[in-house]
């Protein structure tokens, strides 16, 4: 018998006092008592996002919260940037099309990310892109990219800024509207601590703008529809509202604990992580780590996947593989919402063992007393 732990990169592990608030029975979604509860999780994801604007809780994925975006923001035949560093980035490529977007990738090798600068130059030569898109954090890679810097860089022209905060909201630093942020896409099942089935989208007044263009070609994702129910505290239909519910619990937490507190705890884990697995050999692939998980390379000559199912089938330990082209090849450690340190710990311990056991040198416990170390000396600038 062991422990289940989950460190994927979502869904991630919900704590107890949410799960049993999601075990209440079922209300009534048009109640005062809903209202009050939209209100109350509107205004924590605000905190969240670091926003005044428009926040809308949407019945669906993250994936749900980025098409909203994307086809409120450009018309068919419109056209936009989408800065690509992984799977999650060829997504936005992939929604611009599948709406008639004419998308321009600006593309990044496999691990590494797409600079301010690079944005900078497609900017100039495509001066008509009316969005930009960037994943905060490229959850299939692990790396995260420079929003502060390229946000600026969008504000001066009249393309609108959308990012995909799905895997980084509530865990690295993000501020919204000092970022001249306009559509901000996310999920419930990251680091707000939370079973999939939420998605939010916050929108600017220049996101507003774009929207008000065109009518986006949608019934259910229509989030003016959306925007003037929020703003009254209801939404157009059945919402998942016991999952909003269980979200006001993570909230109060999240609020309790204060943001930038979250965001020194992330990075403090993300530290004591690296420096775990890369003391027991094992490479970073990620050229700029995100906070949120480590991705390292699988080492030459060994199976990835087997890898993965040792450490879930002896240990009990959940981890993620890379997705397509990178299935087999690296191996992704969540450190994100719910999960803390001595599930890092644990995760790195029984690494080593899966390793050994697979003829991989390695000095057992030599990872988790680097791990410690670089707990214990964490300092926030
Ligand atoms: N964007 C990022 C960065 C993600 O990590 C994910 C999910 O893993 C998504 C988008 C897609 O979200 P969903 O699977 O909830 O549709």
């Amino acid at each position: 018998m062991f422990k289940y732990r989950l460190l994927t990169p979502g869904p991630t592990p919900v704590p107890e006092d949410t799960l049993l608030e999601l075990a209440r029975p079922v209300s009534h979604h048009r109640t005062a008592e809903a209202r009050q509860i939209l209100a109350e999780v509107v205004e924590g994801l605000r905190y969240v996002f670091g926003t005044r604007h428009d926040v809308i809780p949407l019945t669906c994925s993250g994936t749900g919260a980025m098409e909203a975006a994307l086809i409120q923001a450009v018309p068919r035949g419109g056209k936009a940037l989408a800065l690509v560093a992984g799977k999650f980035g060829e997504r936005w490529l992939q929604i611009w099309r599948t709406f008639g977007v004419e998308a321009v990738a600006v593309q990044a090798a496999p691990g590494q990310v797409v600079t301010p600068s690079m944005l900078e130059s497609a900017l100039r030569q495509h001066p008509d892109t009316q969005a930009v898109c960037v994943v905060h954090c490229e959850t299939s890679t692990g790396v995260k990219h420079d929003l502060r810097a390229m946000g600026e860089l969008v504000a001066r022209t009249d393309a609108v800024f959308l990012v995909d905060a799905v895997s980084s909201a509530g865990v690295m630093e993000l501020r919204m509207d000092d970022w001249h942020i306009d559509f901000l896409a996310t999920g419930s099942q990251k680091a707000l601590m939370l079973p999939p089935g939420l998605a939010f989208v916050a929108v600017s007044e220049k996101g507003w703008r774009a929207a008000h263009r065109h009518q986006p070609p949608t019934f259910y994702l229509d989030l003016k529809k959306a925007r003037d129910k929020i703003r009254e505290h209801d939404t157009p239909f059945t919402p998942a509202h016991t999952l909003l519910r269980a979200l006001r619990k993570s909230l109060e937490k999240i609020r309790a604990e204060g943001i930038e507190n979250i965001w020194i705890r992330h990075a403090r884990l993300a530290q004591a992580c690296r420096a775990g697995v890369q003391t027991i050999g094992l490479e970073l692939f990620a050229s700029v780590p995100a906070e949120g998980l480590t991705a390292v390379r699988v080492p030459a000559n060994l199976d990835g996947q087997e890898i993965l199912r040792r450490l879930e089938r002896d240990y009990g330990v959940k981890l993620a593989g890379g997705q397509d082209q990178l299935k087999g090849k690296i191996l992704r450690i969540a450190h994100m919402g719910y999960i803390d340190f001595f599930d890092v710990l644990a995760s790195i311990a029984a690494l080593e063992l899966v390793l050994q056991q697979m003829g991989f040198a390695v000095a057992l416990g030599s990872g988790v007393a680097a791990a410690q170390r670089a707990f214990a000396e964490f300092r926030s600038d």
